[in-house]
């Protein structure tokens, strides 16, 4: 995709102003152009902001400018209803539907008698659509919300992420946009049709003129005291959107959203109000001058403070949602428990009940899980069962247990206090408030907690791909025979196993021999195919470590001298805009970095924030005298909760790390362990093995 030349942003109106003066609802259009701010633009109604918008783009085609326009309603209805409109999923279907069908000049237009004919091509009439603007009642269009039958979802997937959006059934009222979208649909779809339009997100963006859809409100709050807030809005968003690198445009248009459409910029918010950086600068992991060992801590430091998220968002049904990352708050759709309930089987009355022997009639029917509240006839009680709503009228339930049932009427004892085994509406999640927040992986326990809140899907950031390139000579893959001199090669197969189990998506790059012409090669296949690449061997100084030697070449890479054992040197570098971690060739050092260096970074790429090992301290099974400067990790077990080490700490002795169920870490002092002293373990499990 080809960069954007200008950024036009239009708030759309329900209103038609015919006064002399700018009024603030009108429609306002906000222009960057090459990242140069224009005046925001007046359009006094749809009629003169559809004969601009035509000049525009014709102009901006004629200076061979590229436009990204965004305009302030939905693109898309929620799921099912372009199909029972008109036949298909495609919402461009729609609006060359509602091209068609609406009627709009500067003195009236039909957009309540359209709602209502197609509320009654559904059932009748009753919804979706509601509000009636005119004094007039319009046959299918009922008033009130509360008079409609659903029958299709309320909102969008992305509306539900929005808190705070209106939904696209609202005909009219203040701040409603469901007259807009008729209105602003049907000029688009002409505005489509003649001229080389792609509409995000249901079309290819490689025409000149893209339309996407936007909600200012997302990423600009209030104008300075002199400003129309719309006027002001317009220009905002334009002004975000220009100052874009064409990278992280890519990576906010990246989404799947073909027949509800999306709201451009959700789940980018801060990044678009600039409250975090953009994506990884090429001297991202440039060390401090003069330093030649850098303590782990500087180095995890380094790493923390200079990664973020690597990957764009998608829309992620709950069904497949196990183990990714939200790459947003999600609010809950709906209270849990969503109405009053009872949380015994048992009889529900009003009030409390004192000390002695009470009687209460007992009215007809009962009320189960699933049935509407019913009415608490006066001075009755009601059978409940467990998850029913309580009847209105009802304020505790008497355990079936507690109660004899004789005469038509229960008799139990008191004291019952009032509210007894009874649960409030909320009290668990309330409408609107934050139940997966950004960054999280998401677990069994949440998709309950998304399914019972009614989010069935959730903007999650794409999985991490993660590519693996080993380098030698000396390599052969098992499986194959080999030649005395050659070595199998286990550090792909452990790297993409770790990397499975951190959640991320391994990606075999293969085996490179000590050759650079080869290794660039394979790095920048890597580059087009993945996030990050780990890459094992070659990584020092010497005349066969190709890997930093390479790197080099590419003017981004620091050698990372990190004070630690076992751990040769580090290459960290940028190739094509992708990070690589050059770890050493030897198996132990290898796993012990992808632990202690690539897992954090790792997860700060993939959306799902920094993230430490839990260690323990346990008392030490071993002796041992460790040198001052360094950290060391010695591969460890517990058994009968002491520490045990591996016999050997020589770095090649890959049967200890299998041997071992975690490592342990002996801070940068000097110190002598004897058996009984307090150590940290950190089990493999702290690390998500
Ligand atoms: P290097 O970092 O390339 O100097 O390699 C250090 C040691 O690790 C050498 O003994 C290599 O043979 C060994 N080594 C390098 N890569 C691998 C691998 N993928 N599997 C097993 N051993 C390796
Ligand atoms: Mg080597």
């Amino acid at each position: 995709m080809k960069g954007f030349d200008t950024f036009l942003m239009v708030d759309w109106s329900g209103g038609n102003d015919r006064g002399a003066a700018p009024k603030k609802d009108a429609i306002w259009a906000g222009v960057h152009r090459k990242a140069i701010r224009q005046d925001p633009i007046y359009l006094r109604n749809r009629q003169v902001a559809e004969a601009w918008l035509t000049s525009f783009f014709a102009a901006e085609i004629a200076a061979g400018r590229r436009v990204l326009a965004g305009f302030d309603f939905p693109f898309g209805y929620p799921k099912g209803f372009a199909r029972a409109l008109t036949g298909s999923d495609n919402p461009l279907m729609l609006w060359d539907w509602l091209e068609r069908e609406v009627e709009d000049t500067p003195k009236s237009n039909n957009r309540f008698d359209l709602a209502g004919a197609i509320n009654c091509k559904f059932g009748g009439g009753q919804g979706p659509f509601w509000f009636n603007g005119l004094a007039r009642d319009i046959e299918g269009l009922p008033r009130r919300k509360d008079e409609i039958v659903a029958h299709f979802p309320e909102r969008r997937a992305c509306e539900i992420l929005a808190p705070g959006s209106f939904t696209c059934w609202q005909m009219g009222g203040a701040g409603a946009v469901g007259g807009q979208i008729f209105t602003g649909l049907a000029v688009l779809a002409r505005l489509r049709r003649q001229f080389d339009v792609a509409v995000w997100p249901f079309e290819p963006l490689h025409v000149a003129i893209s339309f996407v859809e936007i909600w200012p409100s997302l990423t600009v709050t209030e104008p300075p005291p002199d400003m129309i807030k719309d006027a002001w809005q317009v220009s905002e968003v334009a002004r975000q959107l220009s100052l874009l690198s064409e990278d992280r445009l890519r990576a906010m248009l990246d989404v799947q959203a073909p027949e509800e459409g999306w709201i451009f910029g959700l789940g980018f918010e801060q990044e678009l109000r600039g409250e975090i950086t953009p994506p990884l600068r090429n001297d991202c992991f440039a060390l401090p001058p003069g330093i030649h060992w850098t303590p782990v801590e500087d180095a995890l430091a380094l790493l923390r403070e200079r990664l973020h998220p690597v990957v764009s968002t998608e829309i992620c049904d709950i069904r497949h949602a196990l183990g990714r990352v939200a790459a947003a708050d999600v609010t809950a759709p709906r209270a849990h428990p969503p109405l009053p309930n009872t949380a015994v089987d048992g009889f529900g009355v009003a009030g409390h009940f004192g000390e002695g022997a009470h009687r209460i009639p007992l009215a007809q029917g009962r009320a189960a899980a699933g049935d509407a509240p019913k009415q608490l006839p006066q001075g009755k009680a009601i059978k409940v069962l467990t998850g029913a709503a309580l009847p209105s009228g009802v304020e505790t339930v008497i355990l079936q247990e507690d109660v004899a049932v004789a005469d038509g009427a229960i008799h139990f004892q008191g004291p019952i206090r009032s509210g007894a085994n009874t649960r409030a509406a909320g009290e668990d999640v309330i409408a609107g408030g934050v139940i997966v927040h950004r960054g999280r992986v998401i677990t069994a326990s949440d998709v309950a907690l998304l399914s019972a809140t009614g989010c069935s899907a959730l903007p999650t950031y794409r999985s991490l791909k993660v590519g693996v390139l080993s380098t030698g000579d000396e390599l052969v893959q098992p499986g194959t025979s080999a030649a005395p001199g050659q070595v199998y090669d286990a550090n792909r197969p452990m790297l993409m196993a770790l990397i499975s189990r951190f959640g991320h998506v391994p990606v075999d790059l293969g085996h490179v021999g000590d050759d650079r012409e080869a290794l660039q090669q394979r790095f920048d296949d890597g580059a087009r195919s993945v996030d990050v690449m780990l890459s094992s061997g070659g990584a020092s100084t010497g005349e066969e470590d190709h890997v930093s030697a390479v790197l080099e070449t590419a003017g981004a890479m620091a050698l990372w001298r990190i004070a630690v054992k076992p751990g040769r040197p580090l290459a960290l570098g940028m190739w094509r805009s992708v990070p690589i971690f050059g770890l050493p060739g030897n198996p132990v050092a290898a796993m012990v970095c992808t632990l202690i260096f690539a897992r954090p970074a790792l997860s700060l790429l993939s959306g799902a924030g920094w993230s430490e090992p839990h260690g323990f301290e346990l008392p030490a099974a071993f002796s041992k005298r460790k040198k001052a400067g360094r950290r060391e990790y010695l591969r460890a077990r517990v058994r009968d909760g002491k520490v045990e080490v591996f016999a050997s700490e020589g770095s090649g002795r890959i049967s200890g790390l299998s041997w071992a169920e975690g490592l342990v870490e002996l801070p940068e002092p000097a110190m002598e362990i004897g058996p009984g002293d307090v150590v940290r373990f950190l089990p493999y499990s702290s690390f998500g093995l």
